[in-house]
């Protein structure tokens, strides 16, 4: 017999060493150990349980203890608490949940991924029946069995993080009326607010209540209180307020324990005990362009670490790149992908940086769906390197997203993406893809070749009643506009050129950006100095106002919306 590897957590991280140790050393002895009764099921599919798209929840689980015997001879122990770890003679203390027998095991060495636990704030009614987490095939089927044998109607989810939202979409498509409390004044972090407001829009036109800005206050019979003291009535409560890396074997094992209160662990995932190893969701990550440690609760880089960690057992050398946090979503119609910092990071972390927000089709116009797709890219200025980029449409806003985290990872800069050579075929893309329209937009601002101003600036230029050109045609502009707009086409305004003061700035949009800004570098060359674009234009306008007209009730700034 080899050597002997046990595995804390049969999961993303768990099962995940466990299969590498055994293509690396057939004579290992594996044993993973989960206090659940399932071992390597997709927490990433969970919430789709409560919609019925995956209506049988034993398909979430992907293997079992007898295939994982069969096929790899590893042994997987559900029911199997692991409490305590005696580091100086290298064995474990296991409970098994099923007899409440507890028994030692020795190893070798000792792999941890324990995940994260659902973090539950100490407030009343926090422990009442009717209120629930997600973290495992158990936790979704108890949501599900309530709902259906209570005759739940009405939903309250609490947190607005990507487990929050995919839960109240998947309610919403199951019928149920939905709210969604959050403390912050978006959903869904890794988005700036300017992107965050389109994600709100999708949410409350699908019929979610939207509650931002707001935090739990108490939990009582039939209705969730907020901490603006609102009422909101519910039948039962998701909490999705985050999680917490699940620390206490190490801690109590003398582990070292980073600054953001996850296992501390070196390069190769090993930590301040050479037989111990630690991956996944409870362990401190490096963030790659903060340049300092944080914490990331993702599938991918845990199954990436596991292998790294596997690796580095048997002598086989890693590269640790540290992270950047690359995610993606569904949300009703609409998909969203980021990665690495939004404008606000860069901005808490003290960056030198600018954006770009464009919002060209994802596909060649005239083919069937296509649709535009919302990208805003985020670059170091003045050195032009990726930071980080969001993009939110129909379409495959994961392609985009992905090219730029490569490009990120490759340091990569806007004269890099600006002629990185892509697929192209006009039911998939266009010929300049989304990617290379973002890097030329941007390197025109970096360059100083012409002036704008953001979506959020728009509310504000119209109240001061400043000089603003819409470049649309006049049947669109008909259709709806800014409220003190001056329509003058693009079409028309060489002809109109009196007609644009040279005395005070001159602001342009037209529907997606095009036609102004071809416009803005027209009057650029012609001698005028005061222009500007108005990124996002009136498609981006409408969909960065939209939510929160509805909400305060404030007068728009628009004559009519146009989503179109
Ligand atoms: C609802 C939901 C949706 C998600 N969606 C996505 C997504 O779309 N994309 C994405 O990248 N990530 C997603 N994630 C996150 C992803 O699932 C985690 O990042 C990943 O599973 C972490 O892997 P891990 O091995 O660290 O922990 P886990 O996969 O959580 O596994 C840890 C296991 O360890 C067991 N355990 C803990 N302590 C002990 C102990 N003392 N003894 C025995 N067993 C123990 C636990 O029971 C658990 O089963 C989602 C998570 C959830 C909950």
């Amino acid at each position: 017999m080899g050597k002997k590897v046990l595995i804390v957590g049969g999961v993303a991280g768990g099962a995940s060493v466990a299969a590498r140790v055994r293509r690396l050393d057939e004579s290992a002895e594996i044993i993973m150990f989960d206090r659940g009764p399932h071992v390597s099921f997709s927490n990433c599919s969970l919430p789709y349980h409560l919609s019925g798209i995956v209506e049988d929840s034993q398909k979430l689980v992907l293997m079992n203890p007898e295939i994982f015997k069969k096929r790899y001879n590893i042994e997987a122990r559900v029911n199997q608490e692991v409490q305590k770890i005696n580091r100086d003679k290298k064995t474990i203390m296991v409970k098994d949940l099923t007899t409440n027998q507890t028994y030692e095991e020795t190893y070798d060495t000792l792999v941890l991924s324990p995940g994260a636990i659902p973090i539950r704030p100490t407030i009343e009614g926090i422990h009442n029946d009717n209120v629930f987490t997600v973290r495992n095939v158990e936790d979704i089927e108890k949501i599900n069995t309530f709902v259906k044998q209570e005759g739940v109607s009405k939903i309250t989810v609490i947190g607005g993080g990507f487990i929050g939202v995919e839960v109240a979409e998947n309610l919403k498509l199951a019928g149920l009326e939905v709210s969604l409390v959050e403390f912050a004044n978006q959903v869904m972090a890794p988005f700036d607010y300017d992107m965050a407001q389109i994600l709100h829009k999708e949410m409350v036109d699908h019929g979610i209540e939207l509650i931002l800005d707001d935090g739990l206050a108490k939990i009582a019979d039939g209705y969730v209180e907020t901490n603006s003291g609102r009422k909101v009535e519910a039948d039962a409560v998701v909490l999705a307020i985050g999680v917490r890396p699940e620390t206490t074997l190490a801690e109590e094992a003398g582990l070292a324990i980073g600054e953001t209160r996850a296992i501390k662990v070196d390069h190769n995932y090993v930590t301040s005990d050479k037989a111990i190893y630690a991956v996944g969701d409870a362990i401190e990550v490096y963030h790659r362009l903060l340049h300092k440690p944080t914490r990331l609760a993702l599938a991918g880089p845990a199954q990436k670490q596991a292998r790294a960690a596997a690796d580095h057992m048997y002598g086989i050398a890693t590269r640790n790149q540290g992270i950047i946090g690359s995610s993606s979503i569904h949300l009703f119609d609409l998909n969203a992908a980021s990665t690495g910092l939004n404008a606000r990071t860069a901005e808490l972390a003290g960056m030198n940086y600018d954006s770009v927000y464009i919002m060209p089709g994802d596909k060649v116009g005239l083919m069937p769906n296509s649709n535009p797709m919302h990208f805003k890219l985020v670059y170091e200025y003045p050195t032009g390197r990726i930071l980080g980029a969001q993009a939110i449409g129909k379409g495959n806003v994961d392609k985009r997203i992905d090219v730029i985290a490569t490009m990120i990872t490759m340091n990569g800069t806007l004269e890099d993406l600006k002629d990185l050579e892509l697929t192209y075929s006009p039911m998939l893309g266009t010929a300049k893809d989304v990617v290379n329209h973002a890097a030329l937009v941007a390197l025109n601002q970096l360059e100083g070749r012409y002036k704008e101003v953001k979506v959020s600036d728009v509310r504000k230029l119209v109240e001061n009643n400043a000089f603003i050109i819409d470049a649309r045609e006049k049947g669109e502009y008909a259709q709806g506009h800014l409220r003190n707009a001056v329509n003058i086409p693009l079409s028309e305004f060489r002809e109109r050129l009196n007609d644009i003061p040279t005395d005070q700035p001159v602001y342009i949009h037209c529907r997606s950006g095009q036609r102004s800004y071809n416009m803005v570098m027209a009057l650029n060359n012609l001698g005028y100095e005061n222009i500007y674009n108005i990124s996002g234009s009136y498609l981006g306008i409408n969909l960065y106002e939209y939510y929160n007209d509805i909400v305060t009730g404030r007068e728009k700034i628009v004559t009519a919306y146009n989503f179109k």
